[in-house]
Formats: C-alpha cells, structure tokens, sequence
C-alpha cells in the first residue's frame, strides 16, 4: 500500500516481504490483469451458466507457464522450491491485483493439494500427477466437507480384492467444477479409519455438479458425487490417519485465506478511497469531513493488524518446531483477519451509502465474498475454541513444566539433607540423635549404610570441602578449582546421594554468584564466567550439566534450564528460591557445629519468601476474603505483622497496602484494632500459637482475618522429613496443619480454610475471619 507512513525498507521482515511483493508484481501482476481480471464482472453477477463463472484451463495452464503453479513446489518436482513465507506474500499480491475474488483461491487450492500428494511419499502418486499439475495439465480439488464431523463420514471406501470402492457425497468442493483430480476423504468400512484416495474427474461414478452459492462463483465451487468407484490401490494417499493429513492441509490453507483477505482488504481500502475522491456532499468533499476520515482510519487500523498478523503466521512457518497440525499464529490470523474484513465491509458499505447496496459497485459483493471466509477450514467459533483449549493447555503446561524445574532442585536438596543427617546420625551415636535425624536417614535409604564402615570420614570430609566453598564464595574468595568432588568416595546409595547434593551445591553457588541467571543466555566458558577464575567455572559447569540443571549446546554453549526462568531474573519469586538455597545451607551447617545461623527471617514463610505470600494476598486472596478489601480501604486501617524476622515481612507488606498501617508488632494487645493479622507460624510451638491467635482475635476488628503463612510439607518422603528436620533446627516442630485450624475454630474463628498453596515453595495460606 503506497499510502504506508514508516518506509518498509527499514524493517527486516516488512523489507523482505515488500521485496517478495515486488518480484510478484514484476512476474504475475500482467498476467491477472490481463488474463484473469478481463470477464471477471460477469462471472460473478451473470447465473445462467455455471462453465462460464469459472476461470477457465487456459487460465491455469498458462500460470503455470509463468511459475505461478511451482512457485512454492519443491525443485525435485519442478518447482522453484520458495518457502510458504514467499508464496503467502505471492497469494497476497495475486489477491490484490486481482478483481476475481476466486482467483487466488483456486491457484493456492490447486498447489497445497500437489504439496499433500507429493508429501504422501508414494512415487507411483507423485509420478503419475505431481508433474501435471506442477505444468498446469491438470487441477486438483479437495473433498472432506459433509456437514457432518469429519470423523463421521458417510462416506465410504471399501477394498474388494486389488481395488477400493468409493461411495458418498462431497458437497463442497472448491475448484470442483475445473478439476480433472480430486483428492478425496472417506471413512474405510472396515476398520472406521479416515483414507483418501486421489479420484479422477472421469472415473467412472463420479459426477460433478454445480453449487449455487451467494458469491464467489468463479471459485468453481461443486458438489461432487462417488457412486461406485473403483480406484487401484496406489491411488490411496495415505494408508491410515488422512485425517491428521488432513489438519495439516487446513493448516496451510488457514494462512493462506488470511493472506488472500489481507490483499483484497488493500484492494478495496483503495477503490473506497477513490470511489469517495470525487464525491461531494453540502458543497464539501466527502473525504474532508472528519467522520469518514475517522472510518478510513479504523479500516487502515483493521488492514495494518490483519498484515501484521499475517505477516507473523508467515513467519512462524519457517519454525522448525512449529506444530505439524494446528498452527496457533494461522489459526489467530484467519480469524482475525475474517473479523476485521467483516468490519471493514460494512464501514465501506457504510461510507458508500446507497451505492453500497447496488450490485454493480464492488462493494455489497466484497461483503458477500468476505462472507463465505467465516466457513472456509472451520467457523470462527470453531477457531476460537480450538485456540482456547490450546492456550489453556499450554498455559497450565508451562505452569508445570516451571514447577517441575524448580522441584528438580528441590529433589537435589534433599541429599544435601540426607547427607548432613547421615554424617550427623553417626557423629552422634553416642548422643542419640534426634528422632527429625533419623527419619531423614530413613527416608534416603541410608540407613543400611551403618556405622564403623569409614565413609564418616569421608563424609565429613566432603562436608567440609562444601560447607568451606560456601564460605570462600560468599567471602569473595572464589577459589582457582572446585574442591575434589564425591565420584568415587562412597558406594550404593550414599554414593547417589553425595553425587545428588554435590549438584544441589553447584546449583546453590552458582545462583549465589549469579552463573545461573547469567546462562539463561547461551554462554561460552569466558562469558560465563564473568570474573570467576576460569577453571572454577569449567569445573562448576560440568557438574551442573551432570545435575540437568544446565545444558551444553552443540556449538559448546552453555544454557541454564529455561525454565528456571522464573526463578532467577529477579521479583519476589526470585528472592523466594534464592532463600530456599540459603535455608538449606544455614540450616546444614547449623547440624554440623550447632551454631544457629539465619534467626527468624529463614523461616518458611518469613524473610525473603514474605514479599511473594504478600503478592498472594494482594493479587489473589483479597477479592476472596470476604469483606477484607472494604476493610482495608475504610480510613485508618490497620494490619498487623507478628512474622518477627526484623520487619521483612511487614516492608514487604506495607510495600503492596501503600495507604494502610502496617505495624510490625512485637506482640499483640487488643487495642491494636487490626483489619488483618498476619502471622507466619513456622518454627512456633503450638502453645505460643495459641497465645498469638488468642490476642489476635481480640485484636482484630469485628470482620477481620488472620493469615497464617505454614509450611506445607513437600509430598515426598526425603523432602518432607528434611523440611521437619529443617524446623527442629530453627527452634520448633512446627504446628500439623489439622491442629491450626481445630486451634483457630476452637478460639471462636469462622471462615477457617487453606485459602492458597504451593507445594514447590511449600507454603499454605491458612486464613480465618474473626465473627
Ligand atoms: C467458500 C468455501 C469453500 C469451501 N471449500 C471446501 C473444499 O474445497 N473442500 C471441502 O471439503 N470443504 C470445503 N468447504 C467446507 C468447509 O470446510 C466447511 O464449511 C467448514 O469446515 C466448516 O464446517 P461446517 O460447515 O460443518 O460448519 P460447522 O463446523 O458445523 O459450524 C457451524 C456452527 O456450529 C458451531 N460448531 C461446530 N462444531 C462445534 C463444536 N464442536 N463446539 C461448538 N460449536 C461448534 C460453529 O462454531 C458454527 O457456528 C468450503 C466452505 C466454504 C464456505
């Protein structure tokens, strides 16, 4: 469209499209104006000869002369071998220059069907009619619709001895009325499967009969009727599943409507505006008032997107990974493109007034023809609902597929408790150690590893080398080389879980001096590295490769798990792992010297994993907590923070309530008047729990919740003896979920229930609302 504002040129894909248009305008534009566009008024208007509103063999024949046929074929079969990046542009054009509606349609029609038998892979196919149709010697036309579901067809195939017998109805067939070949869907009788069969126009039993629709004549749309026929067994397409050949053939054609559309949308944009050039109304011309130049630029709005859209479904065709079946980018193109064309008709019909209704103006039969798009490769609801499945499918897959990267090194984690509690379960035999100890032990598979058989030393040893990495890399000491590793040190089940923990390490340190995040881009060794010695950095690669948590490329490249994305670029889910990793560290050294490291904010719930139960309240609780919202809103509100870890919880609150007091209170007096009480009860005993939540209930508002942030054991027999191990040490059992809310009913709480949970963080939300 000349009328572009931002040169084209400029930008890579809009300049590599705008020089593909040129090169279809240089070879075809003369060939539809003069062979295609002569006679095209009276195809479409005139009834009395359905041979007639067809472009004729010639027509075809001769865009095959001229390349239009092979543009998009591969060369093995005499094409050109240009990508449906390309041909999606040519159809564009071909759509534009065109004042046959059918033109594009039939061209493109005709050449999808020769990609689908020449994908079938059966040489005697291909070599019977690849080649003709390449030349134009013959059409192709494509029979499914019934109006019935595809996987119900009435029609039917049927194998009697070396032949199979086709019967039924294909009742729309575009091209039907110029194809001398059909490719043709039908149920096989015996085993229900959908065959196609290649069927020519004069098998005998075939009959091909006009379709009277209420435009776009010149598509040669048809009936066509199988009574009887008799096909060789190498006419079959494909010998099982043509169905999903079949989504892949509307696949292809999806994108190409919306291509035709978006060049007849150009088309009619133009003739509009030209058509209202020299009109005038009330001594003015039309085109100056304000309210048609408001039209002509909601229908530049409708084309420009539906290019854009277009433009980006043609480019996701060059994805190697892109869905063999469903295109999500053709499907959203098709669909928009067909709205927007709806609505460009009638703000045309609209700005053409009384023309806009006569028959000889291209405008009421532009809006017939954008009409017959709503059916064509499904309806858009259909579409809808199709892509909707899709995006809920892959929204929740990536949820999990996020989940499950994170709960891969939660399950590396627990090694590292195995570990400790092995190496402290034998340390302190003579102790007895703790009951949390020994269900670690049990749960890793260690105990039969015994005592007196040397690995404590060993065990120890190691410990040590991790625990004084930890220390150097945190102190900015980063040594030269990684410690010696554990391959080798110890057997069976100790070996796996001391190779186990030594990845969690690497995981833990490499979050800690930023590698990890760094690697979401391929890196190289040095760029990796960023001012960690280099060997240091090689060593701690190879044995996060050997963890999964990082990929090495074919080019040498290293990559972190994409889907630790989220996790490592920062935000309260960021500060959350790199909290876990924390926990885990203090809390291990803390079994090993018995120094306590970390004090409150560590706890499950608290400190740095405050800030994303915050974004929990805010973002998904409050419009379920009945009444909160009014509450928090009403003037001098107030919410109260018993997490005790040096205020973090309180900032990370008050930070997302900016008009509400949030107090960080050491304890809770019934004047406190609060309108929410938030109180983390990890590392609590359930005595001073029920002190907490006594004074709360005084404190709080009549209306007013209590949110109480809890660990929710992970479900997994090592993780959730290591998170009981990891409380015991922070000072407290930690209170069973079951006794949190008999405790909060029996205090005269209503409302008591697990509002949200995450079992990777490993957090529940209990929350109760005072009477
Ligand atoms: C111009 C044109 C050319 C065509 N050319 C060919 C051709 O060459 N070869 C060929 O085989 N066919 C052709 N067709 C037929 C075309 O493929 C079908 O019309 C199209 O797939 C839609 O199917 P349908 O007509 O059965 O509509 P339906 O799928 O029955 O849709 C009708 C209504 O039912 C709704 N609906 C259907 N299923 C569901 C569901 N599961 N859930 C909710 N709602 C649903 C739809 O949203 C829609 O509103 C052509 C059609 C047109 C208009």
């Amino acid at each position: 469209m000349t009328t572009a504002a931002p040169d084209p040129a400029e930008y890579g894909l809009e300049a590599e499209a705008e020089r593909i248009r040129a090169e279809a305008r240089r070879r075809f534009a003369g060939f539809v104006r003069d062979m295609v566009n002569p006679g095209s008024y009276f195809r479409e208007h005139d009834r009395r000869d359905a041979a007639r509103h067809v472009i004729g063999r010639d027509v075809i024949s001769q865009a095959a002369e001229i390349g239009l046929l092979g543009f998009s074929l591969p060369v093995s079969v005499g094409g050109e071998g240009r990508d449906t990046f390309e041909w999606g542009l040519v159809v564009e054009e071909l759509a534009r220059i065109s004042l046959d509606p059918g033109f594009s349609v039939l061209i493109d029609t005709t050449v999808e069907i020769t990609e689908v038998l020449r994908s079938s892979g059966h040489t005697e196919l291909i070599d019977r009619y690849v080649p003709d149709l390449v030349q134009g010697r013959r059409y192709v036309a494509l029979g499914a619709y019934e109006s019935k579901d595809p996987y119900d067809y009435e029609s039917t195939a049927r194998l009697e001895g070396e032949e199979w017998v086709l019967n039924g109805t294909k009742h729309f067939v575009t091209g039907g009325l110029v194809a001398d070949l059909f490719v043709m869907f039908v149920r096989d009788q015996a085993s229900n499967d959908v065959l196609a069969f290649a069927v020519e126009a004069d098998d005998p039993g075939v009959a091909v009969l006009p379709l009277e629709t209420m435009g776009l004549r010149s598509m040669a749309l048809a009936q066509v009727v199988l009574h009887d026929v008799r096909v060789p067994q190498w006419r079959q397409v494909w010998r099982a599943d043509a169905l999903s050949e079949f989504n892949t053939y509307a696949r292809g054609r999806r994108i190409m409507t919306a291509c035709g559309t978006v060049g007849a949308l150009e088309g009619v944009l133009a003739n509009c505006v030209e058509a209202l050039s020299s009109r005038r109304r009330s001594g003015r011309r039309v085109l100056d008032y304000p309210n048609v130049e408001r039209s002509i630029g909601e229908m530049r709005v409708l084309l420009e997107a539906s290019r854009a859209a277009t433009l980006r479904a043609l480019n996701g065709t060059r994805y190697p990974g892109r869905d063999a079946y469903f295109d999500e980018l053709a499907t959203i193109a098709k669909h928009h493109v067909t709205e927007s064309a709806l609505r460009i008709g009638q703000l045309v019909l609209n700005l053409q007034g009384g023309e806009g209704y006569i028959s000889t103006f291209p405008w009421e039969g532009f809006m017939r023809n954008v009409l017959g798009l709503i059916g064509g490769q499904g309806a858009q609801e259909l579409l809808l609902l199709q892509l909707g499945q899709r995006t809920i499918v892959g929204l929740e897959g990536e949820q999990m597929r996020e989940s499950a990267a994170e709960l891969a090194v939660a399950k590396l984690a627990d090694s590292w408790w195995a570990l400790h509690a092995a190496e402290s379960s034998q340390r302190d035999l003579a102790e007895q150690s703790s009951d949390a100890i020994r269900a670690v032990v049990s749960a890793a598979g260690l105990e039969g590893a015994g005592a007196g058989q040397g690995w404590l030393g060993e065990l120890t040893a190691l410990l040590d080398r991790a625990h004084a990495l930890v220390d150097a890399v945190r102190s900015g000491q980063v040594p030269e080389a990684m410690p010696q590793e554990p391959t080798g040190l110890f057997e069976g089940r100790l070996g796996e879980m001391a190779e186990r923990a030594w990845g969690w390490l690497a995981c833990a340190v490499a979050q800690e001096t930023g590698l990890l995040a760094r690697m979401l881009r391929p890196s190289t060794l040095k760029e990796a590295a960023e001012g960690l010695p280099e060997d240091f950095t090689r060593d701690l690669l190879v044995v996060l490769t050997g963890a999964g948590v990082v990929d090495r490329g074919s080019d040498g490249r290293y990559t972190t798990d994409q889907r630790l994305e989220p996790v490592l670029i920062g935000g309260p889910r960021t500060a959350a792992f790199a909290a876990r990793q924390r926990r885990a560290l203090a809390r291990a050294s803390h079994l090993r010297t018995g120094t306590p490291g970390g004090g409150r904010e560590l706890l499950t719930g608290s400190g740095a994993e405050a800030p994303i139960l915050a974004d929990v309240l805010v973002n998904t609780l409050l419009s379920r907590l009945d009444g909160l919202s009014q509450l928090l809103a009403a003037p001098g509100a107030r919410v109260g923070c018993v997490a005790d870890d040096g205020g973090r919880s309180a900032a990370a609150l008050a930070q997302r309530m900016p008009f509400t007091d949030v107090c960080d209170l050491a304890g809770i007096e019934p004047v406190d008047r609060l309108a929410l009480l938030w109180a983390p009860t990890a590392g609590q005993a359930l005595v001073d729990l029920r002190r907490a939540i006594t004074a709360g209930k005084q404190a709080l508002v009549p209306g007013g919740w209590v949110v109480l942030p809890t660990p929710l054991p992970p479900k997994r027999r090592l993780g959730a003896a290591s998170a009981r191990l990891d409380l015991e040490l922070a000072g407290g059992t930690g209170v069973l979920h079951q006794d949190l809310e008999t405790l909060l009913r029996e205090t005269g709480f209503g409302q008591v229930r697990t509002a949200w949970q995450d079992t990777v963080l490993g957090i529940r939300l209990t929350v109760a609302r005072r009477p």
